[in-house]
């Protein structure tokens, strides 16, 4: 292509008019100065937390409720301000946020606790001789779990403040690396007498508690808070909110929130799917050169959102699980209603092909009715009367996106 075209069609892009008014507004990463409808649990987090300002230590709190409800928002906000005003008034408050979901920081005890370290370490480093520099030194692995203790003990000893410690998504880390951390977790101020840790555990899962050991349970829910989901109302006032922000006041047509809102309280009154199918909506829009957003967008944004959605699962699926479903996948492609029985003989011959050694049918089974649970498939119980039980297998994912989630997982197998 001649390079005076293509700066041309740059020229063009700046020149047309957006609809966009900021578009930063609609990512996850924003965060809105108005959190509306959550006055009561800001108040009673603050509330809670207060007493680290006068060097008290506050009760461990734990929060739950579904996703998109506010939480990640409203514990930083809490958070975030009384740090402001421990800078004003010097007092020794520190905040550390974790996302125990994002990969390489809790993916182990020794990640983990190598990164709450580092957040103490920033606080003092100046004071640091080069000599401490070396012995405080944190390396990203290959050292013991327990001298990675011995170190965050040591800042934290030197750091000598109040720590909120916020682990959102909780449950993740003890997904990837089970209970056991969150008992050496409540036990961290037993070791410590010149800083002190209150632990805020966030978990999406309602349920998560009650898998817990009583001992671990009633130390980090010394105070528990739910978040309950928006009525579909809040969520189109919220969204209301955050589109006024967004958008210039002719580029969104009437009804298009109202349907984003009605879309995404159809589950549960969930905010980030609303604001998702907002942004992707106004992305769909901008990319067809429309001048407003409109509802016909919507659907398209929603099909994308869901498309992305199992494709993330797909992915983030274990290499055993990976090759079941691209077996139900091979199988499908012959016959659209099928047996665990076709699903084995399948598989046996795609372990071979990858180098996997091969599970039990019994095991396989347990998978297809996870991938049930995670709406892939549908696995219908039958009977098969005396020869037992067998599970009849369809898949329920739309056609179009069967070949693009079987490349990713010849891919990932390595076929
Ligand atoms: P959770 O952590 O419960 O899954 P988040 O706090 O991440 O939910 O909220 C999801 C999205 O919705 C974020 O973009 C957040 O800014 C927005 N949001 C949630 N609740 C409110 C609210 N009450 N007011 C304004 N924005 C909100
Ligand atoms: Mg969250």
């Amino acid at each position: 292509m001649d390079k005076d075209i293509l700066s041309e069609y740059f020229e063009n892009y700046i020149e047309t008019e957006t609809f966009f008014k900021n578009r930063k507004v609609l990512q996850a990463s924003y965060m809105p100065d108005t959190i509306i409808h959550r006055d009561g649990e800001i108040k009673t987090i603050a509330g809670i937390l207060a007493p680290a300002l006068k060097n008290d230590l506050p009760s461990n709190l734990f929060i739950y409720g579904k996703t998109g409800t506010g939480k990640t928002l409203t514990v930083k906000r809490v958070t975030t301000q009384m740090e402001n005003i421990a800078k004003k008034k010097k007092i020794p408050l520190k905040a550390i946020y974790i996302n125990c979901k994002l990969r390489n920081v809790a993916d182990t005890e020794y990640r983990l606790i190598a990164e709450i370290a580092k957040e103490l370490k920033e606080d003092i480093k100046e004071n640091l001789s080069e000599e401490e520099e070396k012995e405080l030194k944190i390396h990203k692995t290959g050292v013991a779990t327990t001298e990675i203790y011995d170190i965050f003990k040591n800042v934290a000893e030197r750091n000598g403040k109040t720590i909120l410690l916020i682990l959102d998504e909780i449950d993740e880390l003890v997904k990837k690396i089970g209970d056991e951390i969150l008992y050496n977790l409540t036990r961290l101020n037993a070791d410590l007498s010149n800083s002190q840790f209150s632990i805020i555990g966030i978990s999406n899962n309602l349920t998560f508690a009650e898998t817990l050991e009583p001992r671990v349970k009633s130390s980090l829910g010394e105070e528990d808070l739910i978040f309950p989901p928006y009525n579909a109302l809040q969520i189109q006032q919220i969204l209301k909110e955050r589109s006024s922000l967004a958008f210039t006041e002719e580029s969104v047509q009437i009804g298009v929130v109202e349907k984003c809102s009605a879309y995404a309280a159809r589950d549960h009154g969930d905010a980030r799917r609303a604001l998702d199918l907002l942004r992707v909506a106004a992305e769909v829009a901008e990319r067809e050169g429309s001048e407003k957003v409109m509802i016909k967008h919507i659907d398209v944004a929603e099909t994308k959102i869901e498309r992305d959605k199992v494709m993330d699962i797909v992915k983030s699926q274990p290499k055993q699980f990976q090759a079941t479903l691209y077996s139900i996948l091979t199988v499908t492609n012959k016959d659209n209603s099928f047996f665990t029985g076709d699903v084995y003989e399948t598989y046996k011959k795609v372990t071979t092909l990858c180098g996997l050694r091969p599970l039990t049918q019994r095991r396989i089974s347990d998978i297809i009715v996870e991938f049930d649970t995670l709406g892939l498939i549908n696995a219908q119980v039958m009977s098969k009367g005396r020869y037992g039980r067998t599970r009849r297998i369809s898949l329920s994912l739309p056609s179009t996106i069967g070949p693009r989630i079987q490349k990713i997982l010849e891919e990932s197998l390595g076929m």
